[in-house]
């Protein structure tokens, strides 16, 4: 007898797998998930097939959560049909949200990303072999990979998302608090509302102290051993905290790392590698003249990038897809 219970789905595009292990990570509210949805597709657990989803009827899945930014066609296409099939699609996680770690490989050219991930780089035995994007003789049959897109994309820059949930990965309290609400028949909130965080910033739920000091340079983590207690960022440490949404629990600086603004940042209209510039900016020593001019202002973003190695992988780490400078032509062509 067909299953009358709302289906659910998860896919993975440009993904690491951790958005599934912080599913999995909800441990016995699996048993709910179970209880409300048929969950009917995952590749990373379950063996449903491409043509199941495209033999449903559109609309036939409730809920898709998406995670993975968009690197190949197959990832578009997979978007595009599971938007088709489903009535809520839900992009899931930093990568989907914004492109991710994957985005950061929008700053050089494809030609280049292609050379160096799958012929030249050490650890690949690949001289003259296939890329991704045709068909390749291999033992046993033809190998066909998927073409690459010019870039990656967030997902939202290729289909309707309804909700975000921000995170790298959401965590799983906010993962059980969203299906809960979805299973509870409660009306759901307005369509873009950001899901699993809290309106207000890391800081808000961080245990160090901000002391009022200012850093007199920024280093990296493992440069020194951090005060307990006291902001990481006061201590010089590139924690955008300030900057970015909570809900996570602050559970980095809390074990003495600094925020890396995987929540996304607290300004939506924002450019969000400006907003994490700024918030380190502030915590810089200009000197003493008192920091308002604007000789001073460039004395700080020198000062806070000059102690950072590798400034766009800071301040965009996990949003280069969708940025003001996202479509900037990039660094390194073929
Ligand atoms: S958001 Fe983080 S955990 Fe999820 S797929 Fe991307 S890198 Fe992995
Ligand atoms: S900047 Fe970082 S360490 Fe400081 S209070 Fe905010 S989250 Fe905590």
């Amino acid at each position: 007898m067909p299953t009358l219970k709302p289906k659910l789905a998860m896919y993975w595009a440009a993904s690491c797998g951790g958005c599934e292990i912080a599913l999995a990570n909800i441990n016995e509210a699996l048993l709910e998930v179970d209880a409300y949805f048929d969950f009917m597709f995952c590749p990373c657990l379950l063996d449903t097939k491409r043509a199941d989803i495209e033999a449903l009827p559109d609309g036939a899945i409730f809920l898709t959560l998406f995670n993975g930014a968009l690197r190949t066609e197959e990832n578009l296409e997979m978007a595009e049909l599971l938007r088709r099939k489903s009535q809520l699609f839900v992009a899931f996680g930093a990568c989907a949200a914004s492109g991710g770690i994957p985005a950061l490989a929008n700053q050089h050219g494809i030609g280049h990303v292609l050379e160096t991930v799958f012929r030249s780089s050490a650890s690949v035995d690949n001289a003259a072999g296939p890329i991704p994007g045709g068909s390749s003789p291999v033992p046993g049959g033809e190998l066909e990979l998927p073409a690459f897109l010019q870039r990656v994309l967030a997902v939202h820059e290729a289909v309707t998302v309804d909700y975000t949930m921000p995170g790298c990965p959401p965590e799983p309290e906010q993962i059980v608090a969203v299906i809960r609400h979805v299973a509870s028949g409660n009306p759901l909130p307005e369509n873009g509302t950001l899901l699993g965080c809290t309106a207000r910033a890391v800081c808000d739920q961080c245990g160090r102290e901000k002391r009022g000091s200012l850093a007199a340079r920024l280093a990296r983590p493992f440069e020194a051993v951090p005060e307990a207690g006291w902001c990481l960022a006061e201590q010089g440490f590139p924690c955008i905290g300030t900057a970015t949404h909570g809900g996570c629990g602050a559970l980095c600086p809390a074990v003495a790392m600094p925020c890396t603004g995987c929540y996304g940042a607290l300004d939506r209209n924002a450019d969000p590698g400006a907003a994490a510039l700024s918030a380190l900016a502030a915590v810089v020593d200009p000197g003493e003249s008192g920091g308002k001019a604007e000789a001073d202002i460039h004395a700080r973003l020198r000062s806070a990038l000059a102690g950072v190695a590798d400034p766009l992988g800071t301040f965009y780490r996990y949003n280069l897809a969708a940025t003001v400078v996202a479509d900037r032509s990039p660094e390194v062509e073929p």
